[in-house]
């Protein structure tokens, strides 16, 4: 089949890897000049375990066999990356109980080598810390999110593949056959394809309503999230990533760390009307009382604005947290054509067999 993918984030590169590899033409239309400009270049980079999300969910499956799948893709490809762990802390009686039941849900997920530690044993390991507990979890790790979709554009072109960038995917018509790609950009066109998959990330609800005929009730509301980040600007005090207990809309501010050793702090949740990536520096004053819950030692004056990623939630403040909505032709009714919506955290995570996932509802 000719597949063309929308979008080359690290979802759509995923999508068609696999697909490429699965034998079919692929082409991929990216409205920038280069790959990785969205949201999967403003995020933690973080190879989650998998143990937060509730059992069944499209999250629950994906993100523990993303993780195997995505250490053994780094292993190969040479992408830089490190299993640091993590530490899931609780610093009261109200959030023992829930790093306990995180970690039962990982059990049912199937995470491997979650332990409960007392506050003591987590200091032994990471001095700075205050907690009564914490929840061990030595598969999260770190990663290269470049590297990674670098890799994948290599496996793409290895097996015939190619990026067109600078091409907006502006319709979809339905052919005898397939489907007609009108394009815009510097060299306006169209293209015939059997199959198109949507991964267009914050822009997936906009491609849809230009799919011809498609059902308007399929189309999910988007709602924004930002997640800003502050760096800090001393020597890094922790050599494990050390998450709160989640919060409504995300995982807490947590200490993330790169791959040069680099800490900073987030992201948090700020629920936005219009896409926006500038990080407001007053929101550090609500850094600094999150933090000093599990850091007490973060001094003054050390956190300095970022970054900011968007997610591309389906659901806002208040309402349960939405799973990642992969619609097929046996839920649209229009043959070759996959849309993925909400595909926020774990979505780095999950790429590989999420990926899998996808191209096998292209032959379905
Ligand atoms: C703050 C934050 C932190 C996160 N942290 C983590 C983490 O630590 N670990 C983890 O596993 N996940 C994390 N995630 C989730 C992860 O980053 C995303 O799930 C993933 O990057 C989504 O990739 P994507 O390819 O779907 O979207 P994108 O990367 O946004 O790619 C979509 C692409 O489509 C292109 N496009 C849009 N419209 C068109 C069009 N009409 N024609 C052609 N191209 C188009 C865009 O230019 C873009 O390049 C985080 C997300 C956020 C926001």
């Amino acid at each position: 089949m000719q597949v063309l993918v929308i979008g080359a984030g690290v979802v759509g590169l995923a999508v068609a890897r696999a697909a490429a590899l699965a034998g079919h033409d692929v082409i991929v239309a990216e409205k920038a000049d280069a790959i990785g400009t969205g949201i999967s270049s403003r995020n933690s980079e973080v190879i989650h375990a998998g143990m937060y999300y509730p059992t069944g969910s499209r999250r629950a499956k994906l993100c523990p066999r993303g993780n195997r799948m995505l250490y053994d893709f780094c292993e190969t490809h040479g992408v830089p990356h490190r299993r640091c762990g993590k530490f899931i802390v609780a610093t009261n009686e109200a959030e023992h109980s829930r790093i306990e039941a995180i970690q039962a849900q990982g059990r049912i997920n199937g995470v491997e080598g979650l332990e409960l530690i007392g506050g003591n044993a987590a200091r032994d390991l990471e001095p700075e810390l205050s907690c009564i507990a914490a929840l061990v979890s030595p598969d999260t790790g770190i990663i290269d999110g470049h590297g990674y979709m670098l890799a994948l554009q290599g496996d793409i072109e290895a097996h015939g593949g190619a990026i067109a960038f600078e091409t907006p995917v502006e319709r979809l018509t339905p052919t005898l056959h397939g489907w007609r790609v009108t394009f815009g950009g510097r060299e306006p066109g169209h293209l015939d394809v059997d199959a198109v998959v949507n991964c267009a990330g914050l822009s997936a609800q906009t491609v849809a309503r230009a799919i011809e005929g498609y059902p308007l009730t399929r189309i999910p509301k988007q709602v924004l999230a930002k997640g800003n980040y502050f760096a800090y600007a001393g020597r890094p005090v922790f050599t494990r990533l050390i998450y709160p207990t989640p919060v409504d809309g995300g995982l807490g501010v947590h200490v993330t760390l790169d791959l040069a050793g680099r800490m900073r702090f987030g992201p948090d949740v700020e629920w936005i009307d219009h896409e926006g990536y500038d990080v407001d520096p007053s929101r550090a004053a609500s850094f600094y009382a999150r933090i000093r819950t599990y850091w007490p030692g973060l001094p003054d004056g050390s956190l300095v604005p970022d970054y900011a990623g968007v997610r591309p939630k389906l659901t806002g403040p208040g309402e349960p947290a939405a799973d990642f909505m992969v619609d097929g032709p046996a839920n649209h009714g229009m043959p070759g054509i996959v849309n993925l919506f909400g595909i926020e955290s774990p979505g780095l995570t999950s790429s590989l067999p999420l990926a899998d996932d996808v191209v096998a509802l292209l032959t379905a």
